[in-house]
């Protein structure tokens, strides 16, 4: 049926015949939230881990509060709501939330500034909270928590008295599941949860099966599955709770390792690619004609490219360098040298804006080197279009800049030897299974300005070699970032215009909220139309969207090249790889709504030039407010917050690698790398940075099943057979991992 399946089907019951209905507790209406939820049978129910726990470490006395208050750890309190209250500061006028709890020891006020319309209907006296901070004075110098953290451990007077001594001595280890107001209504707030996932446990034995073999789990010190499943929701204690931890994360990285390993086999197969002759005439001329000498970096990784285009076997590798660090030059020696060996190169960007852009470096570059290069792109009159295909049918073109339709499309490539991508995270199986259908094995270059860490590409790029750029050129200057309120941006457009008069020229992007591309165009055309009118009404703007055509585009572009648009007002369509070095402000509008690698790449379109350039980041953080009503206040602050740390980020520092890791700690791996692009499953326990040793452990252990058992076989590995075929192996066949 489908030509990559590593392992034949066998047909099972599946695990998912064990339907939620079946748990105490949880009847039609719970069952539909959960479905939202993605939560479709008992299995997918235990697997709905806590993201935290109530330590009973941290569990303090109110009395014994004030000797917590330095201590730099946010500590619990555990007590009934006493008294709650919306008051009036009389010196600010701003409302504040006052909620009182009580336990044996004392009262304790907890207070919140934002969000006060949620609380005020939040909680009921005489209902039992955890609540988490850091301790602090009010100005009576009586300890209080500021915007705590709570978690419902009983309903509203469902005892008298709670049972102070078995909560503070012998009470179990507290799980802390999320919930929203949704789940909330139908009675699945934390607490909710405990419930039912107490009940669900009971069923675990029939519904979730042990997934690995006892020869792992032995050598690698981890109990049962179902052992684990009950600690991870309520450990006896710490040790059984980190036994859980580590089983299941193991579990998830596994079957990650296990899908890599049978993709580098599909991918490695018995195939023989192209084996070049590296010393290039056509390279040398090239690399002598640059206004600049290479870096270190750079070479470096020249020589690597090289050494693989030696091998037989096919390239497989994956460039990385920041923006700006120079990796086109290095990819077109690469491409000379496939050329000089008489192969022609597709050489594919993301958009066709950079398609284009791509194809006039290119051009330029080779302005005295005999080579053919040709642009293919969707907006070609037909009559150059059929050109183009002719010369790549015949192979006249020997360098073809487009999309990802160059390949995928119905064009014939006369002698096809190596193809290279930039600005996309993976080539995935697919495309390679399509290129061998048409008789093709070419080598493989993959560019990315998204640094990764080096052990966490290997592992999320399973069988990708990898290059690192990890030099600038010299003598660039750093670019100066800062962030603007919304009540400075005439400030900000004033320094605009000094700039410009000194010659510079400057990028005004606009975000792109994904909910309606017609109402984005909408808004950036009005901005645009504003701007020119009232703003900058003796400049020359220029708007760039991606819904224009692209000759528009090109116009609008070269236009800006040329430098008689003074400003570009752009939604993120120049995003990656534009290259102006007059360029030398960048200002992002609502920054708060960008990522910080879309951040990074932004400001990269800057600093390209010898003069100094400027990054302002205008920031609306009460956007989100209005965005988010009626969300719990606690997520909308926290995304505030996180949108802070994005933008003070980008004002430290400029370095993509330092940028990548925070970016990988604020949104976790699954995300960064995207899931659907790169097959990062997104774990639900494991962490690419911080188990890295338990990464290494399952890497050989897959690794080693495969070659040992690559059908696995064995009776004693029909478990992993088992789950591997309900759970991963779609998206093997599929080509999703790669
Ligand atoms: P990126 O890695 O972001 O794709 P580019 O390849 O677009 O970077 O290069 C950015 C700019 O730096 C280009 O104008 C390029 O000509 C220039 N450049 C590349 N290598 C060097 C070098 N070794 N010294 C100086 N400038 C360089
Ligand atoms: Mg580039």
């Amino acid at each position: 049926m489908n030509r990559t399946s590593p392992i034949k089907s066998t047909s099972y019951q599946k695990q998912s015949d064990h339907p939620l209905q079946y748990v105490k507790g949880i009847g039609p209406k719970r069952s539909a939230a959960l479905q939202e939820l993605g939560i479709h049978s008992i299995r997918d129910l235990l697997y709905y881990f806590p993201f935290d726990y109530l330590d009973r470490s941290s569990i303090v006395a109110i009395k014994d509060l004030p000797k917590h208050v330095d201590s730099g750890k946010p500590v619990t309190v555990i007590g009934q709501v006493y008294r709650q209250e919306v008051r009036r500061s009389r010196r600010t006028k701003r409302m504040i939330f006052f909620l009182t709890i009580k336990d044996q020891t004392g009262y304790l006020s907890c207070v919140w500034f934002e969000g006060i319309q949620w609380y005020k209907d939040a909680f009921e006296v005489g209902e039992l909270l955890a609540v988490s901070s850091y301790a602090d004075f009010d100005k009576l110098g009586r300890v209080q928590f500021t915007h705590p953290e709570f978690d419902r451990l009983k309903g509203a007077m469902e005892e008298d008295e709670p049972d102070w001594g078995k909560l503070f001595n012998t009470g179990a280890i507290i799980p802390k599941y999320r919930s929203s107001s949704e789940l909330g209504k139908v009675g699945l707030d934390s607490r909710g949860f405990r419930r039912i996932i107490r009940n669900a446990l009971k069923h675990s034995a029939r519904a979730v099966e042990e997934t690995l073999s006892e020869d792992i789990r032995t050598r690698n010190r981890l109990p049962e599955l179902s052992v684990a499943l009950q600690n991870i929701h309520f450990p006896a204690d710490a040790h059984a709770l980190s036994l859980a931890r580590q089983r299941l994360k193991f579990d998830e990285l596994f079957f990650l390792q296990l899908m890599l390993a049978y993709r580098k086999q599909v991918v490695d197969g018995a195939v023989k690619g192209i084996t070049y002759t590296v010393e290039s005439k056509l390279a040398r001329q090239l690399a002598d004609s640059l206004p600049f000498t290479l870096t270190h970096a750079q070479r470096k990784v020249i020589n690597e490219i090289a050494d693989d285009m030696k091998q037989s076997k096919p390239m497989n590798r994956l460039l990385q360098g920041d923006v700006g660090s120079g990796k086109t030059i290095v990819a077109l020696l690469a491409m000379l040298v496939a050329v000089e060996n008489g192969y022609q190169v597709a050489f594919m960007a993301p958009t066709e804006i950079l398609a284009e852009q791509h194809f006039r470096t290119l051009a330029a570059y080779l302005n005295n080197v005999p080579v053919n290069v040709r642009l293919l792109v969707g907006a070609q009159k037909k009559k150059l279009r059929e050109d183009v295909l002719e010369d790549i049918r015949s192979g006249r073109g020997h360098i073809i800049v487009g999309t990802h339709a160059v390949i995928e499309e119905q064009v014939a490539f006369a002698k096809l030897g190596l193809v290279v991508i930039d600005e996309q995270h993976r080539f995935g199986v697919m495309q390679r299974a399509l290129l061998r259908e048409k008789g093709m094995n070419p080598d493989v270059l993959v560019m990315t300005a998204t640094p990764i860490p080096r052990t966490l590409a290997l592992t999320v790029y399973g069988d990708l070699d990898v290059s690192v750029i990890d030099e600038m050129p010299a003598h660039r200057k750093p670019i100066k970032t800062a962030i603007r309120l919304e009540n400075q941006k005439q400030k900000v457009y004033d320094f605009v215009k000094e700039e410009i008069r000194r010659g510079r020229q400057a990028y005004i992007v606009f975000p792109l909220i994904e909910e309606s591309e017609k109402v984005d165009l909408k808004a950036a055309t009005v901005e645009f139309e504003q701007l020119q009118a009232e703003v900058f009404p003796e400049l020359t703007l220029g708007l760039l969207h991606g819904r224009m055509k692209s000759e528009q585009k090109e116009k609008i572009m070269l236009d800006f090249k040329a430098g008689t648009i003074h400003v570009l007002v752009a939604t993120t369509v120049i995003e990656v790889g534009i290259d102006i070095p007059n360029a030398t402000i960048m200002i992002i509008e609502n920054a708060e709504r960008f990522g910080l690698s879309q951040l990074h790449q932004l400001r990269g379109r800057v600093g390209r030039g010898a003069d100094q350039s400027y990054c302002i980041l205008t920031a609306n953080y009460g956007w989100f407010d209005k965005h988010h009503k009626g969300l719990d206040p606690g997520e909308v602050k926290q995304e505030k917050d996180v949108a802070r740390k994005r933008l003070e980020t980008m004002v430290a520092t400029t370095d993509g690698f330092k940028i990548a890791e925070v970016d990988l700690e604020l949104r976790g791996p699954g995300e960064f790398f995207g899931t659907r692009q790169s097959g990062v499953p997104a774990f639900k326990i494991a962490n690419l940075i911080e188990d890295s040793a338990l990464i290494t452990l399952s890497r050989k252990e897959a690794f080693a099943l495969v070659a040992n058992d690559p059908q696995l076989r064995a009776a004693s590995h029909a478990p992993i057979r088992k789950h591997f075929e309900e759970q991963y192996k779609e998206a093997l066949e599929l080509g999703k991992i790669g």
